[in-house]
């Protein structure tokens, strides 16, 4: 049976533009033995091209196809409640071309949706609009409810920072699309193409990768390379199945793929 891997990229591959080391040994590994993964990213303003430009630039060499963003997991999600709909944009880059691939036009005036993703374009005029629309009827998603890592100098605000003023102006509540929500889980499960037992998911963060792995059935394991510690662990009623200090740790075959 073919097992794999669901690869969360920021704080397990690298920290801001510095790889982790051994990282790259663990890429190359999974490569030569043929063992299938994704990484899947919340970041919904890269592309899976600018995702693979910037792990290349770290010496990693993979193919746009190794990449799933929440971006085309909101794209294929929208297109399926809504084909061939409408959208206004607060977001950039990777939101807006994963839209127009899955048949959406993206309009000024009285859209199907609204939808918030990672950019630092949009203006307090472009939110007041889209408060306008969601108060006409338009469906407020977001592409992840990330929160603002609150260190000082950090390139975004946080998806979670915007929605929550839309949020406050309308009274109406975002679906968020990215992880943890199994909407993105399931949605990358499919891109590589493993049913749910084969699928092992390694992230940095517990109420993102971790709870999504551990919401649709997946393993999961813990890297403290990112956000969360070992101590944070206490906070969750649920626990990884392992816990790394680094992805340059991780072994092969995993003990879980043995038994089933
Ligand atoms: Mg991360």
């Amino acid at each position: 049976m073919p097992k794999g891997f669901l690869i969360d990229q920021d704080g397990v591959m690298y920290v801001e533009n510095e790889m982790i080391p051994g990282a790259d040994k663990f890429i190359k590994t999974l490569q030569k033995e043929g063992i299938p993964f994704t990484f899947m990213t919340n970041n919904s303003q890269r592309s899976p091209l600018d995702a693979v430009r910037k792990l290349q630039k770290m010496g990693i060499k993979v193919d746009p196809e190794n990449v799933y963003t929440s971006a085309m997991a909101t794209a294929h999600f929208m297109g399926q409640q809504f084909p061939n709909g409408t959208a206004f944009v607060l977001g950039e880059g990777g939101l807006i071309s994963s839209l127009h691939e899955h048949g959406f036009t993206l309009v000024q005036n009285d859209p199907d949706f609204v939808v918030v993703g990672e950019g630092i374009n949009f203006t307090l005029e472009m939110v007041r609009k889209a408060i306008d629309f969601i108060l006409g009827g338009a469906k407020l998603i977001a592409t992840n409810l990330d929160p603002s890592p609150r260190k000082a100098g950090w390139n975004n605000l946080g998806i979670a920072s915007v929605v929550a003023m839309i949020e406050a102006a309308t009274g109406k509540t975002a679906f968020s699309v990215g992880k943890p929500s199994p909407v993105m889980m399931r949605q990358a499960r499919k891109h590589i193409g493993l049913a749910t037992d084969e699928v092992t998911v390694i992230g940095d963060t517990l109420a993102t990768d971790i709870q999504g792995g551990v919401q649709v059935g997946y393993n999961t394991i813990l890297t403290l390379t990112g956000m969360s510690k070992r101590e944070d662990l206490s906070n969750f009623p649920f626990k990884p199945d392992m816990i790394i200090n680094s992805i340059a740790d991780l072994t092969l075959p995993l003990p879980w793929w043995e038994e089933k």
